[in-house]
């Protein structure tokens, strides 16, 4: 049985990572440095940034999270995994998004329900940028309540095939196989699972044009018209369609969390580098009082955010190793809900202040301050919405029976 204040004493906690662990953060960083100036490239010229894939694909990097079983699978344990993260989310929100769907919502969703043969086949092309994966959950009319999605697929001689839209798909254009979620035709319970391959006959997918930020990620519209997928390709039990997405969802809030913290380093370091160079009245900006209090704020938040992400990333780790308890489970996907929460808000703030410190230069995409205010405003919306997370995080304290919606 676990103590309740187990997770409520971080000193209970140990974050400490091996020498080991701490090859693969040197390893990131140093990736991170170089890939620098490709993502300024696209960024200004505002095309969806196609060398993220090769670029870390050779630097051994698409596969942190994965088991050194398969392919090119790295095995970081939960807390490397997020401190690389992290460390992406330092390069922008776009960059990190692709890490975030690929490996959290992808790669860690097979690896914790699929079969031992679907990990052998799907992951290790994963892990070597071979094939990328997307999650495919979202619909026109099915975005915070997903259980009213439409997609639905037909059974016929030992086969799916799945028809429906599916919208604000990430990598949707770029990736290789697809998770995906539809209910039994004319049923709106029971929901599947699939890995659906985008090469298949009556799959399309078309890029999101006009978006407020993330201009270098590929956001897109999935159209499928009787896509066919082998009963081999369920993934999660059938009918289970539903715990599998969500626990993919609490992946990705671990990673959006890393990736939060990480802008507010970036913004909080361009932040304390201009203060440092940029005069007005006789000295440096820096020595302004109010200057200082958008730094003091900057670097509060970017404490009790990384805290939280260490803490998500303990426990985690912790149901990583004991994959089925339910107590873990619940106990992670409160601390990942509310990693992400905050660091998402942190993270808008942040970068809100550190235009405000880089005045008129801060309103120009030519300074970092100013692609981070436009880029992390997503992470209030996706993988569960501000509003959404607020009624699962106050759920966390009220128990059950206080639930807003069913
Ligand atoms: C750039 C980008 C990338 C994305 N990538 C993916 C992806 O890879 N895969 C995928 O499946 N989805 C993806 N999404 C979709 C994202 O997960 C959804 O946008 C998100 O779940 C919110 O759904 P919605 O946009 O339909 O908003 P809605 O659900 O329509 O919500 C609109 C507003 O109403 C509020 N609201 C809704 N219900 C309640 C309630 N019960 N109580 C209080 N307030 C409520 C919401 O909080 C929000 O403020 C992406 C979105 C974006 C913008």
């Amino acid at each position: 049985m676990l103590e309740q204040d187990e997770f409520m004493n971080l000193s209970k906690m140990n974050f400490d990572i091996s020498e080991e662990q701490a090859l693969i953060l040197e390893q990131v960083d140093r990736a991170c440095k170089e890939f620098r100036p490709i993502e300024d490239r696209y960024y200004l010229e505002r095309k969806i940034n196609d060398q993220i894939r090769p670029f870390f694909a050779k630097a051994h990097l698409l596969g942190l999270p994965v088991s050194r079983k398969y392919g090119d699978g790295q095995g970081a344990d939960m807390v490397t995994y997020a401190l690389a993260v992290e460390r992406i989310g330092r390069e922008g929100t776009g960059v990190r998004t692709f890490f975030s769907v690929h490996m959290a919502l992808g790669q860690m969703t097979i690896q914790h329900w699929g079969t031992e043969e679907q990990k052998a086949r799907f992951l290790p092309p994963a892990t070597r940028g071979d094939a990328i994966l997307a999650f495919g959950l979202t619909e026109p009319n099915a975005g915070s309540d997903p259980a009213s999605l439409t997609s639905y697929f037909e059974e016929k001689g030992g086969k799916y095939y799945v028809s429906g839209q599916k919208m604000w798909i990430s990598l949707g254009s770029s990736s290789k196989y697809v998770l995906l979620f539809a209910y039994p035709k004319g049923k709106r319970e029971g929901m599947y699972g699939f890995i659906v391959d985008t090469e298949s006959p009556g799959f399309k997918a078309e890029l999101i044009p006009h978006k407020l930020g993330l201009p270098t990620a590929d956001t897109s519209t999935l159209y499928l018209d009787r896509v066919e997928v082998s009963k081999e390709d369920v993934l999660g039990p059938p009918g289970k369609g539903m715990p599998v997405a969500l626990s993919g969802l609490m992946n990705g809030r671990l990673s959006v969390a890393a990736g939060c913290v990480g802008v507010i380093q970036d913004c909080l370091d361009e932040a304390v580098r201009y203060a440092g160079v940029r005069f007005q009245h006789g000295k440096l900006i820096g020595k302004h009082q109010l200057v200082q209090r958008h730094i003091g704020l900057m670097s509060t938040n970017l404490e009790a955010s990384k805290l939280l992400l260490l803490k998500a990333a303990f426990i985690k780790q912790k149901y990583e190793e004991n994959p089925k308890s339910t107590e873990l489970r619940d106990a992670t996907d409160l601390a990942c809900t509310r990693a992400k929460y905050f660091a998402a808000n942190a993270s808008f703030d942040a970068a809100n202040r550190a235009v405000q410190v880089f005045g008129a230069n801060g309103y120009s995409l030519e300074n970092r301050p100013a692609r981070h205010l436009a880029d992390t405003r997503v992470t209030m919306i996706y993988e569960g919405a501000n509003e959404i997370l607020e009624q699962k995080l106050a759920l966390g304290s009220l128990g059950r029976g206080f639930e807003a919606y069913s």
